[in-house]
């Protein structure tokens, strides 16, 4: 069991990141799974360097994808530098996903038998900056009379537990569908990619806490989009896809 005095180290930095902060469009951008990094003083959580590279570690692509949005739409941009390896972001910190011991058919041996003490400090080192962050964006644009439509950005594995996922970009929701109905009906009559409402999983999973938290008790037009990791591992393909989304999110947001 690993006990750290403190979680990040002054050389690890900032877990919360924002870019093109001031950025005037009505959608914040959240990448909760951006980065692989671990923070330095838990080494490599005893895994091997295939698993630190993999999507159990992060949501490769997702960053790339949301900044290029970002930039395409003056929208600011929230992400967490870390793994959520450490602390998963989208989870609620009761939840046993937070801080896994196992992910798919990794063990994780720097995560099992964590201590209470162990598990609130990553709480607190990354967590509750992190939602706070968001939290204090939304407010501010409150405060000043401007919407926010909250759009989280995230990347999946093209095969998971040996099967093949076919679908190529989801649209997920939790009981505010407002925003994922739109973009599937402007993506209808696409043949670029193939597209689903609420795949390759959804709210029953326990992903749309980001959501929740921030946007679905306030009324915020919201989505959560997954896309398959294969489609965006260089710049062309992390373009492209970056695009198509910016046209959905422009066309949907028209009258909203
Ligand atoms: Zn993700």
């Amino acid at each position: 069991m690993l006990v750290q005095s403190a979680v990040l180290t002054e050389a690890d930095g900032d877990p919360v990141a924002v870019d093109n902060a001031g950025g005037r469009s009505d959608v914040l951008l959240v990448c909760e799974h951006a980065s692989n990094r671990l923070p330095e003083g838990y080494g490599d959580l005893g895994l091997p360097a295939d698993a630190l590279t993999s999507h159990i570690a992060w949501d490769p692509g997702a960053l790339a994808v949301s900044q290029r949005i970002a930039k395409n739409l003056d929208a600011v941009l929230v992400y967490q530098r870390f793994s959520r390896l450490i602390y998963d972001c989208n989870r609620p910190p009761t939840s046993p996903a937070a801080m896994r011991d196992v992910s798919e058919v990794f063990r994780i041996p720097g995560n099992e038998n964590l201590s209470e003490a162990e598990k609130a400090r990553r709480t607190a080192a990354l967590y509750l900056p992190f939602q706070g962050r968001i939290a204090q964006e939304i407010a501010a644009r409150t405060k000043a009379g401007r919407a926010t439509v909250l759009v989280t950005v995230h990347s999946f594995t093209p095969v998971y537990y040996g099967q093949k996922r076919e679908v190529e970009i989801g649209f997920l929701h939790d009981r505010d569908s407002r925003l994922a109905d739109r973009m599937l009906a402007a993506a209808a009559d696409t043949n670029l990619y193939l597209i689903a409402r609420n795949e390759p999983y959804g709210a029953a999973d326990g992903v749309t806490h980001t959501l929740e938290v921030h946007a679905i008790g306030p009324g915020l037009l919201n989505v959560m989009i997954e896309i398959r990791n294969d489609l965006i591992t260089d710049d062309v393909g992390q373009g492209f896809v970056a695009d198509f989304l910016t046209g959905l999110l422009r066309e949907s947001l028209v009258d909203a």
